[in-house]
């Protein structure tokens, strides 16, 4: 079993407080001891890292991501109308290829990887991408199949099953999970919530929808009315228009019946927050994307006062507007930026619990990930830091640029920097923008590298 013990100027383990001159040894893809590096029993056997001038802490666990969508950075001007976005990433879906996709994927993983994440919570709006994709980056995966039925001849029972059997047969070949994700109740039918809710809970599944995200979704649920209504309307889909808040109707349809991870949660009726924390449902804040949209205050500190687990997310660069006219990144240390930029800003160390041990929770890994501690899994990021003990977890999510080092499972993806190639995630990384390839796929329908028509 391969051991190692790493030296930091700092350790900052999430679950305890900050440790000066610290330690963790780490024996295969767990961790044994987290401490000062001087009580450490002596002899030591391992190998030894000094990463010196570094604080050392857990990887972020991203809740909500779509990687397919990377490279559509830039593409979609910020628009009067939520609506309008949503019509205009549909328009873009239609003329990419697999291809495009595919390279935006690993594109994006690779960001990620960068900036510090070690899991993502991804939804797969093309998930004939896996496991390909997969192949191609060492972070851990949740890849929740987005399904949505607006307009689709395909019955819900029949995209539900569809949806599971790739779930089984990509789990069989990939340590990698899948996770449901109804897009969001204007474009998922009753009983593709419904039955999609009933697999996830059979299954252990994360089941992952967007919730409460913009004014004109309240509006169209609390009173018939407003763009996205209008635009519904058009589309023939007009269920539960005007009865009330929307997490009242997901609740009423029995969608919480499952810990649901909810994305984005920016507008809430007075009870909605019990209802949530009653159902152990997770809100993700994706705070860049929020800004871009231009939504009301993210509404944390009601959510908190409820009990509801928060979490952080990237959303994707297709809704993230450019910064000084410079092409966004996905990147969770300007996630932290955004969030601290905010009226009423959380402290540092709840955001950094947002980021580390409630989003370890939402994913069902609370003793798995998110902490630095002994029987945990060893991912480990490092941060250049040469302050106090006192300043260091302000220090983290005031960060910004690259980390300095980062482990996934007991082996180290990017030292000094630079990240690492392993052989068994080379598969995909020979496409860039020189030598673009057809994207090999395994569709029933033929070996196209057309995209499907896209939906809804
Ligand atoms: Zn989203």
């Amino acid at each position: 079993m391969r051991s190692q013990a790493i030296r930091s100027r700092i350790v900052v383990p999430v679950g305890k407080p900050p440790i000066e001159n610290g330690a963790v040894v780490i024996n295969g893809s767990r961790i044994t001891a987290v401490s000062p590096w001087e009580e450490l029993p002596r002899p030591r056997q391992e190998a030894v890292t000094d990463l010196g001038e570094v604080i050392l802490l857990p990887g972020f666990i991203n809740c909500h991501c779509h990687l397919d969508y990377t490279e559509m950075a830039g593409m979609i001007p910020r628009l009067q109308h939520f609506a309008d976005w949503i019509k205009a990433i549909i328009a873009i879906k239609a003329t990419w290829s697999y291809t495009e996709f595919a390279k935006s994927w690993i594109t994006g993983a690779h960001m990620l990887e960068q900036s510090g994440v070690t899991s993502v919570v991804d939804i797969e709006a093309v998930p004939e991408l896996l496991p390909e994709v997969w192949n191609a980056t060492p972070l851990r995966l949740w890849s929740c199949l987005e399904l949505i039925n607006v307009k689709s001849p395909d019955t819900a029972t029949s995209m539900v099953k569809s949806a599971r059997q790739k779930a089984h047969e990509l789990e069989t070949q990939h340590t990698n999970h899948c996770g449901l994700s109804p897009h969001a109740l204007y474009t998922a039918s009753d009983d593709l919530l419904q039955q999609a809710e009933i697999t996830a809970r059979a299954e252990s599944r994360l089941l992952t929808t967007h919730v409460a995200e913009s004014s004109e979704e309240d509006a169209m649920y609390h009173s018939a009315t407003g763009p996205l209504y209008q635009w519904l309307r058009s589309q023939g889909r007009l269920e539960h228009s005007g009865e009330g808040s929307p997490i009242s109707i997901l609740d009423q349809l029995g969608y919480f019946n499952s810990p649901v991870i909810a994305a984005h949660v920016n507008y809430l009726a007075p009870n909605d927050p019990h209802i949530l924390a009653a159902h152990g449902v997770t809100a993700v804040h994706c705070p860049r994307s929020h800004h871009y949209f231009g939504h009301d205050a993210f509404p944390w500190q009601r959510l908190n006062e409820a009990g509801v687990n928060i979490t952080l997310g990237t959303d994707s660069l297709a809704s993230i507007g450019k910064v000084g006219g410079d092409i966004p990144r996905l990147d969770f240390f300007a996630e932290f930026a955004s969030l601290a930029a905010t009226d009423k800003a959380p402290p540092p160390h709840k955001a950094l619990k947002w980021a580390t041990t409630n989003a370890a929770k939402a994913i069902h890994q609370e003793n798995e990930l998110g902490q630095l501690s002994p029987g945990f899994l060893a991912d480990i990021i490092a941060i250049p830091y040469a302050g106090t003990i006192g300043a260091a977890v302000e220090a983290i999510v005031g960060y910004r640029g690259s980390v300095a080092a980062a482990m996934i499972h007991g082996r180290w993806i990017i030292q000094d920097g630079d990240n690492i190639r392993h052989q068994t995630w080379s598969l995909c990384l020979n496409i860039s923008p020189g030598n673009l390839r057809p994207f090999r796929i395994n569709i029933s329908s033929g070996n196209s590298d057309r995209s499907p028509a896209p939906k809804p």
